[in-house]
């Protein structure tokens, strides 16, 4: 493996794909969701492909993402964040700086989805890839297996893993395994339409009945 972290946007930015200041549909409790921008493991039938791409998105400054889920968490209540993408682990170090910002001033529960497995992330090495690893109190890992997706939980294939790393969603262990855990978001946002949540049966069958891409 060539190295995980990378820089993917300037100065202290983070490249992001999408963002939603509140969320029912992506963990337990409200949340503050932050889709990140660019991931190269192409695993087939993934659900943002328009996420791939380590050119694309939006760089935002880790300040001005602080200030949106501060905002989040006064107005809305949110409980913590749900990190996806894209690969989150790319950009550790950016977002090693947000979290830690983000719990300077209050308690926020964090749930990381990768693509990489634990394995993978604590054999990296990789001194950001660790912090990281260790400010999450839940990470989904490995890669999206279509064949293996059995419309169950909080994962997209039964070969991904909700590792709990702290006690802090522990009660929720059910949440996360259960059969009708995913529920599923669906909106427009900018003309696009946009989805929250691990995508249902039902949920990739609409999208690809609006748009031209299989799921
Ligand atoms: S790891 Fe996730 S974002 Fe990356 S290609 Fe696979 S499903 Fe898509």
């Amino acid at each position: 493996m060539s190295g995980i972290v990378r820089k993917l946007a300037e100065g202290d930015c983070l490249l992001t794909a999408n963002y939603a200041n509140c969320s029912e549909y992506l963990g337990p409790h409200r949340r503050f969701i932050l889709w990140v921008q660019g991931c190269e493991r192409n695993c087939m039938g993934c659900i943002s492909p328009e996420m791939q791409s380590l050119t694309g998105g939006t760089a935002l400054s880790v300040e001005s993402l602080f200030n949106m889920i501060a905002d989040s968490h006064k107005i809305y209540g949110t409980e913590g964040m749900t990190i996806s993408g894209g690969e989150p682990f790319y950009q550790a170090d950016r977002l090693c700086g947000l979290i830690s910002r983000v719990r300077e001033h209050f308690d926020f529960g964090v749930i990381i989805y990768t693509g990489y497995t634990l394995d993978e992330l604590e054999k990296s090495g990789e001194e950001d890839v660790l912090r990281l690893v260790n400010m999450a109190d839940v990470i989904v890992d490995g890669e999206y297996i279509s064949e293996l997706d059995d419309d169950r939980g909080m994962r997209g294939s039964s070969n991904q893993r909700v590792i709990m790393l702290s006690d802090r969603y522990r009660s929720c262990e059910d949440y996360f395994d259960s059969l009708s855990g995913r529920k599923n978001h669906i909106y427009i946002k900018d003309g696009k339409m946009q989805f929250i949540g691990i995508p249902s049966g039902a949920t990739k069958r609409i999208i690809n009945l609006v748009s031209d891409r299989e799921v």
